[in-house]
Parts: structure tokens; C-alpha cells; sequence
């Protein structure tokens, strides 16, 4: 089959990957120069199969509201005049209650556990290095009532058969010596040591060559303006180059969305209406000046809910959301803030280890759903069309698993694994091979 991708991040060239290995002829268009140069660039690098718990839960709307007045809260709420927003955030308070949270978790943790034996088979496949780090993640505490909840949620994600290990303080610093400066601030921790991190950006731009080399096409610098459609039926994938303006309609026999959170906008004139709208984050990377007193195993910090990875000689602090649109700027002064912030906590958390002179700070839109499940199947209103898109926290921990799905679903086959994929797409079967003991 011809097969069109629209979208170049870590879901669109996990997605082409797959499709080729199925010996589909494959074309990927995006409207930057590269792969992975908007959501997939520079995030907190964690394949986070243990720690995936959605945002949405009892306590959530509590929390937010405590949060709503301060510029350097995790998860900022900018009310706009934007109704894509507020039913986004109509349908996210339906997920805050411990039976969706329950019934989220376990998907989440499904799709994360193929997708994460999807990733390693690509990898021993491939041999890509991308500064990947199998060394867990390590969540820690500084407040002993928050360790104590996250002792909770730890029991909980065990009932979901997630390895996920509760520490005192010791164990803690035995995991990463290198918090010791720390250490007297931090109440425990909980540890996930089959998690892993890893560069985002290099692994998706490596595969993307290595599609080019299989004989996929790339149109770089295309924008997709529209889905053409008839008979419930895609027909054409209106594209226009972003250097000499000139127009085409790409012809296939299948057309995959994996535009992140413009995947709604092109979806709407067919009638059909996702519930994905972007929460802004941001990352600092900073060069390591004294790198073997650097972590290595990739860590959560509950304190200020940011994730830090180590990237070979530089580390990556990411973290907090902002839902207040499509902006993507880093100079309003609540970015500032929020990018100062990152970097003032590392030099907290480590003092002295890395140049905080020059910080390079990025900015990201998750593509959030209120429940954070992606969307992964077929669309409901163009039978050859199918959906990519809304890996929310969690796309790059779930990237190639879901290529691999959407590839498999697209063949006519059931993924292993027991989750609810999108439209008509075939049900799948239970993961017996991987489920836990
Ligand atoms: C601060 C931050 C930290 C994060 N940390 C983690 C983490 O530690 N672990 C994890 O698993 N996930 C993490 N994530 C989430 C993860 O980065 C995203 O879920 C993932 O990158 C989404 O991939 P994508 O391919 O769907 O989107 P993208 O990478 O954005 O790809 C979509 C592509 O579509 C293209 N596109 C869009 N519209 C058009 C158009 N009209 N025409 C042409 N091209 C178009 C874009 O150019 C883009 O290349 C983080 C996100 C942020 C913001």
C-alpha cells in the first residue's frame, strides 16, 4: 500500500518504521526541516513505563485549584475564551475519580510495557544510541506527608503488576549517590528500576534516517493544510511548501495523523472531534562541569514535580504545565519563570555540578487528552484514515509501541496487548507473554 504519515515527531517516524517493515511504500511529510523538532526536541528524556499515572485522579481538581495563583506551579489553568478548552477541561474533571483513575492506569501501563518491548527489540534491531541510561527511575520526597502518599500511590501501581519499590532515605542515596548534598532535605523515595531514559530527539532523527534508508520519502518543510474526503473516504493530503509556497494533493491508499495537538484542527471538518488541547512545558539542558558527581539514574523530583535526565556530558531538567493555548513562546515573563526555576532547583539538588551560564531552554505542547491515552486506531468518519496522536506526558515512552500498534492494526491484526484502541480498529488481545508474575 501507499501510505501518507502527516507528522514527523517520535508517533509519526515510530509509525513509518513499522508500516515499512510491513514492506508498505511510505511518505512522511512535516512542516519542519527535521524530525522531532517540535514536541519530541527536548523533553525529560524518561521511558516511564511504571511511573505513568494520568494527571486526572481524585485529588487533582484540589490541587490545581491551590496551584491556580502561582506563576511557578506544576500545572498552571489560563482560563481563555477557547471552548476546545473548556470542554477539554469539562471532560478531564469526568477523569478525576478513583474508578477512571483505576481503569486509565491500566491501559497506560499496558500500552507502556508493549511499547516498551517494542523499543527494546528496535533498538537490538537497529543498534541506534541515542544516550540511553537503563538505570530506573528513582521518584524522592521531600515532605513526609508527600512520601507517605507516594508510598500509596506505589501500592496501588503494584496492584497493576508495576515493579515500583518504596525506599527510606538510605536506600534512596544507595540508588543515586549523587543527591547526597541533598540527602538531609529527603524523606524516601519509590524506584522503578526496569524504567529507563534516553534522548528523545537523536533516537527519532536516527530513525527517521534509517526510514530514508528503507525507501521512505521525506517532505520536509510542508505544511498539511487539509484532508480532502469523499464517500467516507480520504482522497488526498492537501500539503504547501513552506519555501516556495507551491500546493499539492499527496495521492495514497492510507493517510496516518500523528500531528501531536494539530491533529484536532485537521480533523474537524470531517466532523470528528478529539479531545486532545496542548499543556505547555519546558526543559533546561545544562553542560555538566563535574560530571562524576552527576546523576545517572533519571529522577523525579516530587517536590517541584520535574523529571531530570542524564544526557552523556550535559543533564536535562523538565517539567510543569501550562494549559493557555498554542503559544510556544519562551520571553513572556511567566516563562522566564518557570525556565528560571528549573535551573535554580538543579543547582539546589546539585550544587555546583553543572554551568548554569548558559542554559539551553526549550519549550514543548503536550498533546494531552483528559484521561492521557492517546488516541490509536481508525477514524470514525474515513475508513483509510487512522489516528496517531495525544501522547500527552507519555509519548515518548509510548513511541514506539504505539507505532508498532497502528502498524499491526493497520494490517488487520490484534497488538498484544488489552487496550481500547480508537474507532472500528480490531480488539485486541490480552498481553499474556509479558504480564508479570
Ligand atoms: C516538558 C516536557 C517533558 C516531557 N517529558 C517526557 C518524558 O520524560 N517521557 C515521555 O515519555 N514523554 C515526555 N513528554 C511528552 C512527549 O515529548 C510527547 O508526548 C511526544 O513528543 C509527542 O510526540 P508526537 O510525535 O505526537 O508529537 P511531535 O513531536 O510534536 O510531532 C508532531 C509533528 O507534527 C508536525 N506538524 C504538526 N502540525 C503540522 C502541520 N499542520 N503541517 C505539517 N506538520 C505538522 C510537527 O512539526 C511535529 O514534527 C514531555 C513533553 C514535554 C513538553
Amino acid at each position: 500500500m501507499k501510505i501518507v504519515v502527516l507528522g514527523a515527531g517520535i508517533i509519526g517516524v515510530s509509525t513509518a518504521w513499522y508500516l515499512l517493515e510491513q514492506g508498505h511504500e511510505v511518505t512522511v511529510v512535516d512542516r519542519q526541516p527535521d524530525a522531532a523538532l517540535e514536541t519530541s526536541f527536548a523533553n525529560g528524556a524518561q521511558i516511564s513505563v511504571s511511573f505513568c499515572e494520568p494527571w486526572a485522579n481524585a485529588g487533582a481538581p484540589f490541587k490545581v485549584a491551590k496551584w491556580l495563583l502561582r506563576e511557578d506551579s506544576p500545572l498552571l489553568f489560563r482560563p481563555r475564551m477557547d471552548p476546545a478548552q473548556w470542554r477539554w477541561g469539562l471532560s478531564f474533571l469526568t477523569q478525576c475519580t478513583t474508578s477512571a483513575f483505576e481503569r486509565n492506569v491500566e491501559q497506560l501501563v499496558q500500552l507502556g510495557r508493549y511499547s516498551h518491548a517494542s523499543l527494546k527489540t528496535l533498538v537490538a534491531q537497529t543498534g541506534i544510541e541515542y544516550e540511553r541510561l537503563e538505570r530506573g527511575i528513582l521518584h524522592f520526597f521531600s515532605s513526609q506527608a508527600d512520601f507517605e502518599a507516594g508510598a500509596v500511590g506505589a501500592e496501588i501501581m503494584r496492584r497493576h503488576g508495576v515493579d515500583r519499590r518504596v525506599l527510606n532515605r538510605d536506600e534512596v542515596l544507595k540508588v543515586e549517590p549523587a543527591l547526597a548534598a541533598f540527602g538531609p532535605h529527603i524523606h524516601g523515595g519509590t524506584f522503578t528500576p526496569s524504567d529507563e531514559s534516553g534522548d528523545a530527539r537523536v533516537f527519532t532523527q536516527k530513525l527517521a534516517q534509517l526510514c530514508a534508508e528503507r525507501g521512505a520519502t521525506f517532505l520536509w518543510n510542508h505544511d498539511v493544510l487539509a484532508l480532502e474526503h469523499s464517500g467516507g473516504q480520504i482522497t488526498g493530503a492537501q500539503v504547501a511548501s513552506r519555501e516556495t509556497g507551491k500546493k499539492l494533493a499527496l495521492k495514497a491508499d492510507a493517510y496516518v495523523a500523528a500531528m501531536a495537538s494539530y491533529t484536532p484542527a485537521l480533523l474537524k471538518p470531517l466532523g470528528e472531534y478529539l479531545a486532545i488541547y496542548p499543556a505547555k512545558g519546558y526543559s533546561a539542558t545544562l553542560r555538566l562541569k563535574k560530571p562524576e558527581q552527576a546523576s545517572v539514574v533519571s529522577l523525579l523530583d516530587d517536590g517541584r514535580k520535574i523529571a531530570i535526565s542524564r544526557l552523556g556530558d550535559h543533564i536535562r531538567i523538565a517539567g510543569t504545565a501550562e494549559l493557555a493555548g498554542f503559544d510556544t513562546s519562551l520571553d513572556s515573563p511567566t516563562s522566564r519563570a518557570r525556565c528560571a526555576s528549573l535551573v535554580k532547583r538543579y543547582e539546589e539538588l546539585f550544587p555546583g555540578v553543572a554551568d548554569t551560564s548558559e542554559p539551553k531552554y526549550w519549550t514543548g505542547l503536550r498533546p494531552s487528552t483528559p484521561t492521557n491515552i492517546p488516541y490509536i486506531g481508525r477514524s470514525k468518519k474515513a475508513s483509510n484514515l487512522w489516528l496517531n496522536a495525544g501522547h500527552g506526558t507519555l509519548g515518548w515512552t509510548h513511541g514506539a509501541g504505539s507505532g508498532h500498534a497502528l502498524a499491526e492494526l493497520m494490517a488487520g491484526r490484534a497488538p498484544e496487548m488489552d487496550f481500547a484502541f480508537y474507532g472500528d480498529a480490531l480488539p485486541a488481545k490480552p498481553i499474556r507473554s509479558m504480564a508479570p508474575a
